[in-house]
């Protein structure tokens, strides 16, 4: 073990400003979770808040409660709290759908204020339901619209004239890598593009500036650093200076400018609601908002000084006693540029991470070779990275991991 950074790990836990948060959360004594960048823990206040939700205003309070629980005000209400962790006004955040949804529908609005151009442009590195739902967009299009993957470093000279909207992850959901959203939304603009920013693994994890980037459209989960539960609804921002104008095409009733006037015809509603579709789920949001409130607690400086802190610690630690072990560093080096996560490739890494769990550490795989390590400001301390490290190690150099058992693949990694 190393020393040194066991001694520091002590003593930044010892005078964390973020430690009191860590009680807040439901989280097994021995476990070390290094996956809340995939699934987010849960707030014990949000299993109070779900018995109260399902026995009083579900169970006894019925359709009332629509009203009388204030669930039909529920997106908005949780997309205003989200707002307020992205540097976005109230009003232009709701919390609706899924991430993949919300790519549909910031990409076909984003489409709608840009006639005249066709392409939508992201990295090839992007996360697959990006490329999906792009390729969905151009495959309904009836050969209007292109989707088009270019590498990453060409992405900027990639936007032509004919690039409508650009569909980007701020921080890589493998390397963690984070993009200047402030420059390549500027950038795009300039050239008469709009931006979609997926912000899946920036919500509760980095500090995010939408408004000051001036940036378009956003969207992202709720399952992840926002700690909403599995399956939580996501988020979809659009810049209040797009609302008139930008077209719904998933156009249900509750994006309704009255939806309780049951028109026969759709007019969309004024504002952020328009990105709605139909009824909300309504228990999703009320675990969301418990996980989304603790966020908006914290202090973002404070977490995001914790969050590169615990990075850097992570990677003393793996180049101080993992180094000759076959492990590389795929996150920036650069903590400036480094998100709320810490990558290695490996090539047993799949077996190495399910051997991990069974020493209680938990983190996950991304095929080929990446594991990823997340890192939670708020539940984690800088003593589980050591202990965390030390299990790497020893999965490693016992031959722990070379079992057959741990190279079964599962159906979810
Ligand atoms: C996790 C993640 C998603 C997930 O989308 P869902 O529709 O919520 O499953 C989307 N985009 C990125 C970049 C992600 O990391």
């Amino acid at each position: 073990m190393s020393g040194v950074n066991s001694t520091r790990a002590n003593a930044l836990d010892a005078t964390d400003p973020l430690a009191g948060f860590r009680d807040r959360f439901q989280l097994r004594e021995g476990l070390i979770y290094l996956d809340g960048n995939s699934l987010g823990v849960m707030p014990k206040r949000a299993a109070e808040r779900m018995v109260e939700a399902v026995t009083a205003e579900w169970a006894e309070g019925l359709i009332t409660s629509w009203l009388g629980a204030d669930w039909v005000n529920a997106p908005r209400r949780v997309g205003d709290k989200i707002a307020g962790l992205l540097g976005a006004e109230p009003g232009e955040v709701i919390a609706a759908d899924s991430t993949s949804v919300n790519i549909f529908k910031a990409l076909t609005a984003a489409l709608s204020l840009n006639p005249g151009r066709g392409t939508i442009l992201t990295e090839t590195t992007n996360f697959p339901t990006d490329h999906y739902m792009m390729q969905g967009v151009a495959g309904f299009s009836g050969g209007t619209v292109r989707a088009k993957g270019v590498e990453p470093e060409a992405l900027v000279d990639a936007i032509d004239d004919d690039v409508a909207v650009v569909l980007l992850t701020q921080v890589h959901y493998k390397s963690g890598l984070i993009r200047d959203m402030a420059a390549v939304t500027a950038q795009a603009q300039a050239k008469g593009a709009l931006v979609v920013w997926d912000l899946s693994h920036s919500a509760g994890a980095i500090p995010v500036d939408l408004n000051g980037a001036n940036a378009d459209f956003a969207v992202g989960c709720g399952y992840k650093f926002l700690n909403g539960g599995p399956g939580a609804p996501a988020f979809l921002f659009a810049a209040r200076r797009h609302h008139a104008a930008a077209r719904p095409v998933l156009s249900g009733w509750f994006g309704h400018a009255a939806p309780f006037a049951f028109e026969e015809g759709y007019r969309a509603a004024p504002g952020i609601e328009r990105f709605l579709c139909g009824t909300p789920p309504v228990l999703g949001l009320t675990a969301l908002e418990c996980g989304v409130a603790i966020m908006a607690e914290a202090d973002m400086a404070q977490l995001r000084e914790k969050s590169v802190a615990l990075s850097e610690l992570f990677i003393a630690e793996m180049d101080e006693r993992c180094s000759d072990l076959g492990f590389v560093l795929i996150s920036p080096r650069d903590p400036a540029l480094r998100g709320s996560q810490v990558s290695y490739t490996h090539p047993e890494g799949y077996a190495i991470v399910q051997a991990l769990k069974d020493r209680d550490v938990t983190g996950d795989f991304r095929a080929p070779d990446v594991l990823r390590f997340g890192l939670t400001p708020l539940y984690l301390r800088y003593r589980d990275v050591i202990d965390a490290v030390a299990a790497i190690h020893e999965v490693v150099t016992s031959g722990d991991w070379d079992k057959p058992e741990y190279r079964q693949r599962a159906a979810v990694t």
